[in-house]
């Protein structure tokens, strides 16, 4: 390597902020006067604990080094170990990380689980480098981390454009740094591990399984049949992929996606099995399927569908796209889909949302029970997993219900209002240090 050698980074487009940071605060502040949070603990809950930001340099196929920018935001601990995913993707700034760490706070406290909030992840676009390249940057940025992360400290986890494989090096990398002895001791610094590198039987499909559980007790709720019912998912990534087989499998029909790349529709029916073949030779595209016809981007959320699933980035729905939504139900899976003045405009017109922090709390249930498996050496078969994870999600779907009837509340709401006393009561039994 020439260390002298000017160096050309690849370009990488610049695409507008996301703006998260505004709506989960105005999502929480207006739980937290609806319950009348104690104002100290809302100081506490307002601010992240720790932010970290590291630039760190990875050498390139071609022997250039280029510098790359990560993330770790650490929102609260109050419950247990920070929790929460690792996002690779060039709109990744601290606000989008600190909003998504935010986001984890509520949903691992609202689904009852011993975990605070975290996310990272590395402003990049990941399909501009080679799988050597994204292998080297992730251990680099792991190394970098150092015991910022830990198995019970801080748990890093799959989210978008990362995945089992981008766990299992940072799994190696982090062990690596550790004596040989207590080596497998740091198993669980992360989830969503592949099988065999001590990942969970069907933590692939817990996020997609949770998203598609919270429809279908929505519509037992309502005494309506999925059978039939037409639905479009916006992304068609980990969460999109699998909420769109529950959904086909018990009857619904998949009529329109939009990916990164573009957006198809197919009135009479897309193949879920077919287009997840396709995409895997397509490099992850959708574009180009043949039993479909392609749209323009703006006409997505417009189609006509009973369902709607946004499994893809935030404020995707905003107050110019939601008068256009044909859906009576909007099931988030992905964080902060929804922004506060569109879902001011949904509830107007009647339309139901399954909020971020329930609808796809599958996924840190899931990550739950492979911390759990790993730290007590354990094997846990997938009939088993399933069935705790739809025990789970049943448990906590009810309780947003109840609460959301009884106060007469949207399910949002509703949520917050069980995450944020739970915290509350958690910091009134122990007080603040010293
Ligand atoms: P992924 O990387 O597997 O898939 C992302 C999908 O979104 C891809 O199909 C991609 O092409 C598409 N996409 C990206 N930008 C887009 C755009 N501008 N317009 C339309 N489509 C676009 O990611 P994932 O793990 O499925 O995560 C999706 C969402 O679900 C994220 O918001 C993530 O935070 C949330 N989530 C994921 C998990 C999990 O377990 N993976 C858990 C909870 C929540």
């Amino acid at each position: 390597m020439n260390l002298i050698q000017e160096v050309k980074p690849k370009k990488q487009k610049k695409q507008p902020k996301q703006g998260m940071l505004e709506n989960v605060m105005k999502q929480f502040e207006s739980a937290a006067d609806l319950i009348n949070l104690n104002p100290n603990i809302k100081k506490i809950l307002s601010v992240t604990n720790n932010e970290l930001i590291i630039h760190f340099p990875v050498k390139m196929d071609n022997g250039d080094v280029e510098i790359f920018k990560g993330y770790r935001v650490q929102h609260n601990n109050a419950l247990g170990p920070y929790k929460g995913g690792l996002r690779y993707h060039p709109t990744i700034d601290i606000d989008a990380v600190k909003a998504l760490a935010i986001w984890m706070t509520w949903k691992t406290s609202l689904a009852g689980l011993p975990y605070g909030g975290a996310k990272g992840g590395i402003e990049i676009d990941p399909t501009k480098y080679s799988i050597t390249e994204l292998e080297r940057i992730t251990r680099r940025f792991t190394y970098a981390l150092g015991d910022n992360i830990g198995p019970e400290h801080d748990i890093p986890a799959p989210d978008v454009n990362t995945n089992s494989q981008t766990m299992a090096w940072i799994a190696d990398t982090y062990m690596s740094t550790k004596k040989p002895s207590e080596r497998s001791k740091n198993q669980h610094v992360v989830t969503g591990k592949p099988i065999g590198s001590g990942g969970l039987e069907g933590r692939d499909r817990a996020t997609g399984y949770g998203v598609f559980l919270t429809i279908k007790f929505w519509a037992d709720h309502e005494n309506i049949k999925l059978e039939n019912k037409t639905f479009i998912v916006q992304g068609f990534g980990n969460v999109g992929y699998w909420t769109a087989h529950f959904l086909e499998k018990e009857g619904a029909k998949l009529v329109g996606v939009q990916d990164a790349f573009g957006t198809i529709v197919n009135k009479k029916g897309i193949g879920v099995e077919n287009l997840l073949e396709y995409t895997k030779n397509n490099h992850g595209s959708i574009v180009g399927f043949s039993n479909s016809r392609e749209i323009a981007k703006g006409d997505f959320f417009g189609l006509d569908c009973d369902i709607c699933v946004p499994a893809a980035l935030g404020n995707q729905i905003t107050e110019n796209i939601a008068p256009q939504i044909k859906a009576s139900i909007i099931a988030e899976g992905a964080n902060g889909p929804t922004t506060v003045e569109a879902e001011a405009i949904l509830l107007k017109r009647g339309v139901t949302i399954i909020p971020d922090i329930l609808c796809n709390s599958g996924g840190v249930i899931g990550s739950y029970f492979e911390w759990l498996q790993n730290r007590n050496g354990e094997l846990w078969e997938l009939d088993e997993i399933l069935e705790r994870l739809h025990k789970k999600m049943k448990e906590v779907f009810t309780k947003v219900l109840v609460v959301s009837e009884s106060k007469k509340i949207d399910m949002r709401t509703a949520a917050y209002v069980l995450a944020i006393e739970r915290l509350e009561r958690t910091y009134v039994q122990r007080g603040v240090f010293p």
